[in-house]
């Protein structure tokens, strides 16, 4: 063999990873790296399994302080290890997954938190250890071809097929702020003919508007405070009885808007608001987008899922007119987080916020016809999330999807139904997707001055608190019509209502408890 033919048998077989000074550390294509991995991967799943996945109870119970006081026994960065990573695996799943929310657990109930799904969990393995990153197609050849696939799909679940395209985001937060960026630079262009991109914010953009209801998602004014335009720029339009945005606020809103000379560029609706799972008037919306010449963007982190369901489906009517859909995986599709979607009607609108760099997506990748999806996202390094939705599509399939979210719909039905028989609750609202939010109403007390309606508040904040503590429910706290109320938000389609039913008689346990001893 020549000398160059031996190097390259050299580059072939790769270094081994044992016998050398980092040996041990990377998997490799020696078969001591390769037992080394999978004995670490099987001892980490076994901890988790006893310390995670079998918890009687959605939470230890654990004080912040007592949590911190356990990790702050070892130094963040040893200067050389003392344990074997078995010993590693046991003492961080003694001092950290045994006191995490263990989201599986039908008594964790607090946020849109959900369980993920073993076929997701078996992908991550993929996206962590082949670690491709989906900013250039020369980090993940396959992986890009994979997200522009699954993102095909998606643009068509949602209406969005003919011109429509996206990206995937670590969530909502990204999402909404990427649709109201492109809805900004889409207006300044259009209306001004201003780059934003190149020149930054022209004189007149402190006049521009955006619309959204008062019970939108925070994430709205924290986009456009962002965006250089503050959070004055948001006008939040009134809620009807059950949380949906009313039009008629809305054209009067617009109305006095353009008697005062202001610019309203952008309408976000939400599909499922977060509190009450609310669906805006998604038809009428868009049409009164339209006849404003508005950008529409559709806000449906949570009640995206919806679309996967048969029965479910046509409540998102009018998602197909969106100039911009932000979708959240790691919610309704039972992903692990982080995983979202930013879906536009019209993939040339990615234009305004289009970058190039030499190192990473050349003007002669483009001309060849190389995708480098960094041109469609905000982020640059990012990860192969796709893949643990296509598996799990794939292992799960569309129809058991719909059914997960039917089911959860008809939980926090029948939860509300128990919370209205419940002598000591009260309900406030009929549950639209999973959440229901209700309130304590105290046995030794009226509640008819501001005082005892505060000392109420206080009751309902301390039954949340007192759950937690026990470890018997993990239960979320909101104020709504002014009060301290209480929510279980339902997104496990493991939980039943035999389990809600524990979790109400716990709360109003707690409850009476209290007011023995106040
Ligand atoms: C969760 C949520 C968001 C924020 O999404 P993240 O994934 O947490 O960044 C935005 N809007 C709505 C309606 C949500 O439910």
């Amino acid at each position: 063999m020549t000398a160059a033919g031996v190097q390259e048998k050299a580059l072939e077989q790769r270094p081994a990873s044992a016998g050398q000074l980092f040996g041990g550390l990377f998997l490799g294509p020696d078969l001591a790296s390769q037992d080394a991995y999978r004995s670490m991967v099987n001892t980490a799943t076994d901890v988790l399994i006893r310390e995670f996945a079998s918890s009687a109870k959605p939470y230890s119970g654990a004080s912040p302080e007592s949590l911190l006081a356990s990790l702050e026994q070892q130094p963040a960065c040893p200067e050389e290890p003392s344990e074997t990573m078995s010993e590693l695996l046991k003492r961080l799943g003694a001092e950290m997954l045994r006191h995490s929310a263990v989201v599986t657990h039908p008594a964790c109930v607090a946020h849109l938190h959900c369980p993920p799904l073993m076929a997701s969990l078996a992908a991550e393995a993929w996206i962590a250890a082949s670690n491709q990153s989906m900013d250039s197609w020369d980090q993940s050849m396959a992986g890009t071809m994979l997200e522009e696939h699954v993102m095909e799909w998606l643009c068509e679940l949602f209406g969005l097929e003919e011109e429509g395209d996206g990206v995937f985001t670590s969530g909502g937060t990204q999402s909404n702020l990427m649709g109201l960026l492109l809805a900004r630079n889409h207006y300044a262009a259009v209306r001004w003919n201003w780059n934003i991109q190149q020149r930054g914010l022209p004189a007149a953009s402190c006049r521009l508007r955006i619309l959204c209801s008062e019970e939108a998602h925070f994430t709205v004014k924290q986009s456009a405070a962002l965006l250089g335009l503050g959070e004055q720029a948001v006008v939040t339009v009134k809620a009807d009885g059950r949380h949906r945005m009313r039009t008629g606020d809305l054209l009067l809103k617009l109305e006095e808007m353009k008697a005062s000379g202001l610019l309203p560029f952008a309408l976000v609706a939400t599909a499922g608001t977060t509190d009450f799972g609310a669906i805006d008037p998604l038809e009428e919306l868009s049409a009164i987008a339209k006849q404003y010449s508005m950008w529409f963007h559709v806000d449906a982190a949570y009640g995206g899922a919806l679309a996967m369901s048969e029965s479910q489906r046509a409540r998102l009517r009018g998602i197909e007119e969106a100039d911009s859909v932000t979708v959240d995986f790691h919610k309704g599709f039972y992903q692990p987080i982080s995983c979202g979607a930013f879906l536009v009607r019209d993939k040339e609108t990615f234009q305004t916020i289009r970058m190039s760099a030499d190192y990473l997506n050349p003007e002669s990748d483009e001309e060849a016809g190389v995708p480098n999806l960094v041109v469609k996202s905000i982020q640059t390094t990012r990860r192969f999330d796709a893949l643990k939705l296509y598996l799990s599509l794939q292992h799960v399939g569309g129809r058991k999807f719909g059914q997960m979210v039917d089911h959860t719909v008809q939980l926090a039905k029948d939860t509300a139904a128990l919370i209205r028989s419940e002598e000591r609750l009260v309900l406030l609202a009929e549950p639209e997707l999973g959440t229901v939010v209700f309130r304590y109403i105290p046995a030794s007390r009226g509640l008819d001055d501001e005082m005892s309606l505060q000392w109420a508040d206080g009751l309902n904040a301390r039954i949340r608190d007192r759950l937690l503590a026990d470890g018997w429910a993990v239960l979320a706290r909101t104020r709504a019509e002014g009060r301290q109320c209480l929510k279980m938000t339902l997104l496990n389609p493991l939980t039943e209502s035999a389990h809600t039913a524990i979790i109400i008689r716990k709360i109003v346990e707690a409850g009476l408890a209290l007011e023995l001893d106040q």
